[in-house]
């Protein structure tokens, strides 16, 4: 590939050669067909424009020691696509041509695939919209499935780091039988105002508390939080929370490392208790939290003080990162080999 820069890149956008997509007519889901278009022919009044009808994935793409491609945990973020589809009533899309579409996507670019040990990856974004037209408040009966991929640089470029977190408690991120658990572009709309008060104040994300009492951590912005102490792992139940591909992934981990593995609700002052704390998502996969700022109630949560990740969430990523390129075993069939 001429001149792509794999260990300086950004979590961007950049041009890859094609994107595929599957169209749904007449109730039946097209062949993926590949586009060389970045652009979208949409009608005016198409669902997902006025009445959020938008689902999407995220996934990423490795390349391993061997030269080969490696796509993580492909089959779950086509099941939990699924469960958006229903979440807010769009027609379902079959786990094959969501597989079809991202293995596709994939080989096509596979010129874009950053290469072994460059801590770059290729980041996969599947999306679905509702398409027909409809003014009156309506599902669509029509939809686009489409896969894009672009290369992602490595997420910590100085080394694995903590960051703060804050807690801000005028905003919410879903209602507690809203649509938090399903991943819809809704719930991003609706948490911008306050992810971006907490950049202006120097926090990396937001730590929601749940909606209804104000008492139990609930999600960290676009990811889910997890708490170590006492040789567990700790994990927030809740009905507002998307359930993180990586946060099943590292409980699963947890429980191979021996450790007890809690889902559970999380009172707010038991963070007080937890020897380390992160966020964990496919864009880091662990993002290790120096401390939560309670910042109306003037109070902070500190589980680092020299701002060096825990032992624990450095074992647990650097154990998930060698699955995702081949330098562990894949014990549990989370990756596809792009042949
Ligand atoms: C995508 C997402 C996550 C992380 O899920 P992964 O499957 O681990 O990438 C967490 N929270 C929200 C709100 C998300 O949209």
């Amino acid at each position: 590939m001429e001149n792509i820069d794999w260990g300086n890149l950004s979590f961007g956008y950049m041009k890859t050669d094609c994107n595929v997509r599957s169209y749904f007519r007449d109730g039946q889901w097209s062949e993926p067909q590949v586009s060389t278009s970045e652009m979208i022919d949409l009608h005016m009044a198409a669902t997902c424009l006025h009445y959020g009808q938008e689902s999407f994935e995220g996934l990423k793409a490795f390349t391993g020691k061997d030269g080969k491609i490696r796509i993580f945990r492909m089959r779950e973020n086509a099941l939990r696509m699924q469960s958006s589809c229903r979440g807010i009533m769009m027609a379902e899309l079959p786990v094959e041509i969501f597989e079809k579409c991202v293995v596709e996507a994939v080989k096509q670019n596979s010129r874009f695939v950053p290469p072994y040990g460059s801590g770059a990856s290729l980041y996969i974004r599947p999306l679905l919209i509702g398409t027909s037209a409809q003014v009156g408040v309506k599902p669509a009966n029509e939809y686009l499935f489409l896969v894009f991929v672009t290369p992602v640089g490595p997420y910590f470029k100085e080394g694995f780091k903590t960051t703060p977190v804050g807690i801000f408690r005028e905003y919410d991120r879903a209602a507690p039988l809203g649509t938090g658990t399903y991943k819809v572009g809704g719930n991003y709309a609706a948490s911008l105002i306050a992810g971006n008060k907490a950049h202006e104040k120097g926090y990396s994300a937001v730590l929601y508390l749940d909606a209804k009492e104000k008492k139990y951590v609930d999600e960290c912005g676009p990811a889910n939080f997890f708490g170590i102490k006492n040789n567990t792992y700790i994990t927030p139940a809740s009905t507002s929370i998307l359930q993180s591909i990586t946060n099943k992934s590292l409980m699963q981990l947890a429980k191979d490392m021996g450790m007890k593995v809690e889902q559970r609700q999380v009172p707010i002052e038991e963070l007080a208790t937890f020897e380390e704390a992160g966020m964990c998502g496919t864009a880091a996969v662990i993002s290790p939290i120096q401390r939560v700022d309670d910042v109306n109630e003037n109070k902070s949560y500190v589980f680092s003080k020299d701002g060096k990740a825990g032992e624990v969430s450095t074992k647990l990523y650097n154990k998930l990162k060698a699955i995702q390129c081949g330098d562990e075993p894949d014990v549990y069939g989370w990756v596809t080999l792009v042949e």
